[in-house]
């Protein structure tokens, strides 16, 4: 598998306030597997930003990507690079498994699915700050923000599961410079804001945020019931990656026995090479046990 160029459905914003569009990725490594399998039980949008610094060649005339890049990448944008690197790695098939939402039935079932359906909605970005104006009732103050990226999702992640308001209250801390005369808001400053204006910020941030949808029906063979299953990309492409680290080590050491290739040779492969490398291996084994 060879480099390829997409286009962010958003963009990002260099240091000049310029907007890039153009990635360039590369084959992940079995670095970027080691370095998945060490962080196992890490925050998931931490490994995420280190494996696109893995897998981000360049974008636009940066070249240095560093995890701090990553991170300031929108959502959507991490969403689709991800999706993109787990196309080159093992694929465009998915077949995942998902539990039928019914409290009282429960039954596991399998969906079947190629990456070319999972719709990508874009929405180009022209500057890294937007301005709006609250309705009447929400306040009619005029609020400058910027749209959600890797760092927020990192930052929040302990508070997702737990309490909602919380976490969608310090998003929204983060992300907004200022509202009506008051600059850099504090929690407090959010937390008594109407929920009118909390709703008319939120809207307008997705509105102008890139997406990539993953919303599709199943039917529960055992209950008949229709419903969405909740699909999470993240986890299934690094739960993919993370061949446990002794059987990556075992990779090593075999091409390593035979070869003499040094372990970081090794790791700088790609995956597919390095199993290409073993098939070989094993088909010249067999020819030799053969011949015997
Ligand atoms: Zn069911």
């Amino acid at each position: 598998m060879q480099r390829i160029t997409c286009q962010l459905p958003g963009g990002y914003v260099d240091g000049d306030g310029q907007i890039r569009r153009e990635v360039v990725l590369s084959p992940l490594s079995g670095l970027a597997e080691k370095m998945v399998a060490g962080r196992n039980g890490a925050v998931t949008a931490a490994i995420v930003s280190a494996l696109l610094s893995h897998g981000i060649e360049r974008i636009g005339p940066i070249v240095d990507i560093s995890e701090e890049t990553a991170r300031n990448l929108l959502v959507g944008d991490r969403h689709f690079l991800l999706l993109k690197l787990r196309e080159m790695t093992f694929g465009h098939a998915i077949q995942a498994v998902v539990t039928c939402c019914r409290p009282d039935c429960g039954e596991r079932l399998d969906i079947d699915f190629l990456t070319d359906n999972i719709p990508v909605i874009p929405s180009p970005q022209h500057s890294l700050f937007y301005e709006m104006r609250l309705s009447r009732e929400a306040g009619g103050h005029t609020v400058t923000f910027r749209l959600p990226n890797g760092g927020d999702q990192e930052r929040l992640s302990h508070l997702v599961d737990g309490d909602e308001t919380m976490a969608a209250d310090q998003l929204l801390a983060r992300c907004i410079r200022g509202i009506g005369p008051v600059c850099q808001p504090a929690m407090a400053d959010i937390i008594s804001l109407p929920d009118a204006a909390k709703a008319e910020i939120e809207r307008e941030m997705d509105r102008l945020a890139p997406k990539v949808g993953l919303d599709m029906e199943a039917v529960c063979p055992e209950c008949g019931h229709t419903f969405s299953p909740c699909f999470d990309l993240q986890e299934f492409f690094l739960t993919e990656l993370n061949t446990r680290l002794d059987l990556l080590l075992k990779e090593v050491h075999y091409l390593a026995y035979h070869y003499h290739w040094s372990e970081k040779e090794i790791l700088g492969m790609t995956r597919e090479n390095r199993h290409r490398y073993i098939e070989i291996l094993a088909e010249e084994m067999e020819r030799m046990n053969h011949a015997f």
